[in-house]
């Protein structure tokens, strides 16, 4: 069967009508980054952001009537919020989404090629606060990475467990939405329900509340993210989702320190990162790369993780240092950031974190269970620290 087409899909958004203004969302210019591919359909429905609760229905019923043409296998819809000014004065070009870095070349296009991302100081126009808290959750901890492979994932599960060993009420938000890889090391699967309609409830396992773009998006649908629907898709999976009362919300980031990362580090008000790197990459300088990443947004670093540090022989308990060890640490001391540890490279780390079951909770008295914790204690006490810097900080410091 032949692919379906872009004029296919936006001919029969031609049948969904914004309520209010009773004109079809096609025709309001509500509709952009449409991807096709394999059947497997996506797009954006902008809103103005105050109907951002009452466009739910809207969504579900545009996902419904594109997956009712033939040869559609899935739609994802994301909703996201414009401003008011910008929504009614926008030409079709304004509202046209920018393309991401290295979208694919197949893709249909409704940016004109090299539009950017907003640059970092950008606000979005017309939003009071570009980043308002998240009611409920008292800290958002992004964990980042230079490259994927890295253990980013492994180390954001094992440290959201030992935040939650201390006794913090934990969170994870899975966005790493090109490779989605919580559920699996927390062992949950199915889909979030939505006993309102409106919010969805966390998957939870081990005490860890999980929002996942691998719960809502099916695993063999091609992850083709353009730029804003991983922002909106980001804001609904931190917006839309009833986390409840949270001490801290970890979000596992998508690796890198591109463009897609930058809007989302922008997007979330982050008390702060945490950069995970193998030592062999703090050569390459993705540390560093991190390190200015969040300093742009105005994120404060709270320090380095070497994974992968070393080996040690499981027969002979020899600690191996395959790849350079203890980079992560001069260059943490180089560039004035924290070395919060290290993690050795350890068999029963991948397995177990592999297996949905992670080291801090199947083995909590083993060395790197406690390595895990250890350093969760010190995320911890600095963001906590930090809140109470900020919470003292005199408004006006001129004499
Ligand atoms: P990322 O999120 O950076 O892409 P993952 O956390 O998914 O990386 O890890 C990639 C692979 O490496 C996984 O199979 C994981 O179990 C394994 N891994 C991560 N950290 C370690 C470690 N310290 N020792 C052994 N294997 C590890």
């Amino acid at each position: 069967m032949s692919e379906i087409t872009e004029q296919q899909v936006m001919e029969s958004l031609k049948a969904v009508i914004e309520p209010g203004s009773e004109t079809d969302i096609v025709s309001r210019k509500m509709v952009s980054g449409l991807v096709i591919k394999d059947g497997n359909v996506g797009f954006v429905i902008e809103v103005d952001p105050r109907d951002g609760a009452k466009m739910a229905p809207l969504r579900e019923h545009a996902e419904k009537i594109v997956h009712a043409l033939p040869g559609v296998v899935s739609v994802t819809a994301v909703l996201t919020a414009h401003s008011a000014a910008a929504h009614n004065t926008a030409s079709g070009g304004q509202n046209a989404p920018p393309a991401p870095p290295g979208a694919p070349p197949g893709a249909p296009q409704n940016a004109p090629p090299g539009a950017a991302q907003p640059g970092p100081g950008a606000q979005q126009a017309g939003a009071p606060d570009a980043k308002p808290m998240v009611p409920g959750i008292d800290a958002i901890v992004a964990v980042a990475s230079g490259k994927g492979g890295v253990g980013k994932s492994t180390v954001t599960v094992n440290l959201a467990l030992g935040l939650a060993t201390l006794g913090l009420k934990v969170g994870i938000l899975d966005a790493d939405i090109y490779g989605p890889s919580q559920p699996r090391m927390l062992g949950i699967g199915g889909r979030p329900n939505s006993p309102d309609g409106k919010t969805l409830t966390p998957l939870e396992n081990y005490g860890i509340k999980c929002m996942s773009m691998g719960f809502l998006v099916p695993e063999d649908s091609p992850m083709i993210w353009r730029g804003p629907m991983v922002s909106s898709a980001l804001q609904q999976m931190l917006r839309d989702v009833s986390w409840g009362e949270l001490d801290m919300l970890m979000v596992d980031m998508p690796p890198g320190t591109g463009d897609a990362q930058l809007t989302m580090s922008q997007q979330v008000p982050l008390a702060g990162a945490v950069i995970v790197s193998t030592p062999q990459d703090i050569a390459l300088l993705d540390a560093r790369k991190g390190l200015n990443m969040f300093r742009k947004v105005d994120v404060p670093v709270l320090g380095i993780i070497e994974n992968m540090s070393f080996f040690v022989c499981p027969n002979c308990g020899h600690e191996s240092h395959i790849f350079s060890h203890g980079g992560a640490r001069l260059e943490a001391e180089k560039l004035g950031i924290e070395f919060l540890g290290e993690v050795p490279l350890d068999i029963e780390i991948r397995e177990t974190s592999d297996s949905g079951r992670p080291i801090v909770v199947s083995r909590p008295d083993s060395p790197h269970a406690k390595t895990f914790v250890a350093i969760a204690e010190r995320i911890r006490d600095k963001v906590k620290a930090q809140g109470a810097t900020r919470r003292q900080a005199p408004k006006i410091v001129m004499q």
